[in-house]
């Protein structure tokens, strides 16, 4: 547990330098601890750090932790097929990968008849541009969005992108810089959209990300490794 605490400290501290260098308040970041292959022991140990919103990229493998883990909020990173959004919609207070109509429409049928409160979701953007990568293409997103958010059981609160894989963290900025460009011309397009948050960095580049003007960091091996 040691090791835990000594982890969420340093990359506590690593987002609230970030933030000042970007003249950004550290608490508009939401640190969001990745716990795929995590088990539910270590995942204990980060809640008694203080850590209370969990991260998961498989429905399968969230099942047991989140009936074991009590008192914090899940989020979906990973993607979701559609046979498995009833149960993601039970398991997770956000889903952070919605990248089509059929999937966005989906949630939206489940959520209504489930609870009648709209699910919180993101949109996963492709900002890589590499094919296997999921997410919408960057010009595709206005459409999928202009017709996502009629949607009556669909709350769509931002955007979230991976970077590819670079030699230095640094070379991953502008692709963060893109996504915060297209939420902000979005923004200013379709008003009636929410789209507060951007969900981008990972253990290799979330101070860049801060930097840039993320909200949600998605952080797994700083934290448990
Ligand atoms: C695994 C994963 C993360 C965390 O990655 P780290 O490099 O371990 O910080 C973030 N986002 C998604 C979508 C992931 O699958």
């Amino acid at each position: 547990m040691a090791d835990i605490a000594t982890n969420v400290a340093r990359v506590r501290a690593r987002i609230a330098e970030a933030a000042a260098r970007g003249g950004r308040r550290p608490e508009d970041v939401l640190l969001v601890a990745v716990t795929k292959t995590v088990g539910v022991d270590r995942i204990r140990d980060a809640v008694a750090c203080g850590l209370r919103v969990f991260g998961e990229n498989r429905v399968q493998e969230a099942r047991e932790k989140v009936r074991e883990v009590d008192g914090v909020s899940w989020h979906l990173v990973g993607s979701l097929q559609r046979n498995k959004v009833r149960e993601a919609l039970r398991l997770f207070d956000l889903i952070h990968s919605v990248d089509s109509l059929p999937l966005a429409e989906e949630i939206s049928r489940r959520a209504s008849a489930a609870s009648g409160r709209p699910a919180e979701v993101l949109i996963q953007v492709n900002i890589s541009g590499e094919p296997q990568k999921h997410g919408v293409a960057p010009e595709a997103v206005g459409e999928l969005l202009a017709r996502a958010i009629r949607l009556p059981g669909l709350r769509i609160r931002g955007l979230m992108g991976i970077a590819p894989i670079v030699p230095r963290a640094e070379d991953a900025r502008p692709f963060f810089r893109r996504l915060r460009d297209l939420r902000d011309r979005l923004r200013d397009a379709l008003p009636e959209a929410q789209l507060e948050h951007l969900s981008m960095g990972m253990t290799d580049d979330f101070e860049v990300a801060v930097e840039e003007g993320s909200t949600m960091v998605r952080i797994g091996r700083a934290l448990f490794t």
